[in-house]
């Protein structure tokens, strides 16, 4: 049973594929039929990627890994009894249950969250944004971008380019609002930087140090009493775990993630193995939710996925990277390259971010095709 079609099980179904599975029987639960593979997402709201150019046909791989696909997500996981509940009301056993199912963002139950903002998760919600951003209204109210990381930070730059090419002028305020004290910290100062000259020039305001009050039709509430104009509040926090998986009888960590091991075998129950953002490394709390990681994990998944169903204990011990290189697009033809506390913005960078990104679509769009 494969919940979810995160990147990890990307992996599981290419190696199903290519035979390099235990042969067994195979269910897919997923209600997403579209793999959008998030790094694409920036460069798709800014125009410089079709929906096609990032999307993974989930049925068309399903089917030629020989698996069933059941479009419906999971509700709720019964790993004593090994079942799950699927949306549609369906209770199914299983073997071996794999997760990864992702996160979903946080905070959406301030009010007026869920009704005005659109979040950046599913994904597919894109197309909702690019719709908003393509109608006059945007001319006279502008574009709300809540949460200051990375993801935020490349949405609000995007949407400035895809403006800037509907000819719509920069005095058109689009502001990124965050509850910190400066745009995302994690990696240094020399990425902050960066990231701040980036918004600067594409006339990106960012409100920092704000708390968010309401979410209101066409404008944003801050806790002081300031309302910020927004026709399109694109709703980029953090990640947040989906609150089923800490309902089931599996062990969480303290934000309600699946705890594994570093075989990504559950720590509580050896029939379920979770990976990327729904999963959270005992050995390894602190990495963050991340493609990166999720991507790295998919391997691993596959040899420890191939141990349980020959009846052995898990022989692969993941050892998460502790620096990644991230690829940051500016939305006007280069990428911010920082690896550690080192950062540098060219074209180059930009190349590459859309050769990786390009490849990776395009070796599980093409597996077994
Ligand atoms: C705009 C944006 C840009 C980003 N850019 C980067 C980047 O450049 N580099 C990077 O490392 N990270 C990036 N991230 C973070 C990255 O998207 C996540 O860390 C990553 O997608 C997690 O991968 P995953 O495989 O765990 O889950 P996901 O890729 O989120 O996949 C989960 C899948 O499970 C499905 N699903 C969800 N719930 C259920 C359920 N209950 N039952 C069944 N199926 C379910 C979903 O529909 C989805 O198909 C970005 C995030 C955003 C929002």
């Amino acid at each position: 049973m494969l919940a979810g079609l995160g990147h990890a099980h990307l992996f599981v179904l290419e190696a199903l594929i290519k035979r390099k599975l235990s042969a067994c029987r195979v269910t897919v639960c997923t209600a997403e039929l579209q793999h959008v593979y998030s790094g694409m997402v920036p460069g798709w709201l800014s125009g410089l990627y079709s929906a096609q150019d990032l999307s993974i046909d989930v049925a068309a791989l399903c089917a030629r890994a020989g698996a069933t696909l059941l479009p419906h997500n999971v509700i709720a996981i019964n790993a004593a009894a090994r079942r799950v509940t699927l949306a549609n009301g369906e209770d199914m056993e299983y073997d071996v249950c794999s997760l990864a199912v992702g996160s979903m963002p946080s905070g959406l139950q301030l009010s007026g969250a869920r009704e005005y903002a659109i979040p950046l998760k599913p994904l597919q919600n894109v197309e909702r944004i690019i719709r908003v951003l393509d109608t006059r209204e945007i001319a006279t109210r502008g574009v709300c971008v809540v949460g200051g990381g990375l993801a935020g930070v490349e949405m609000a730059l995007a949407a400035r380019a895809r403006l800037r090419a509907n000819n719509v002028e920069d005095a058109v305020p689009i502001t990124i609002v965050t509850r910190d004290a400066t745009l995302f910290v994690k990696r240094g100062e020399r990425l902050r930087e960066q990231l701040e000259t980036a918004c600067a020039r594409a006339n990106v305001r960012v409100v920092s140090n704000a708390t968010l009050s309401a979410v209101r039709e066409q404008s944003l509430l801050l806790d002081d009493g300031v309302e910020i104009p927004s026709a399109l509040t694109i709703w980029a926090t953090g990640p947040a775990a989906q609150p089923w998986l800490a309902a089931s009888d599996l062990a969480t960590d303290d934000a309600g993630y699946v705890l594994v091991n570093d075989a990504l075998q559950s720590v509580s129950s050896s029939a379920v193995f979770a990976a990327g953002d729904c999963a959270t490394l005992q050995t390894a709390p602190d990495i963050s939710k991340a493609g990166v990681y999720a991507v790295r994990m998919g391997p691993m998944l596959v040899r420890a996925l191939h141990d349980a169903l020959q009846g052995r204990a898990p022989s692969v011990r993941y050892t998460p990277q502790k620096r990644w290189l991230a690829l940051v697009s500016t939305a006007d033809g280069r990428a911010i390259a920082s690896y550690g506390f080192l950062s540098i913005r060219t074209t180059w960078a930009m190349w590459l971010k859309d050769r990786i990104d390009r490849t990776f679509i395009a070796r599980f769009r093409n597996a077994g095709a």
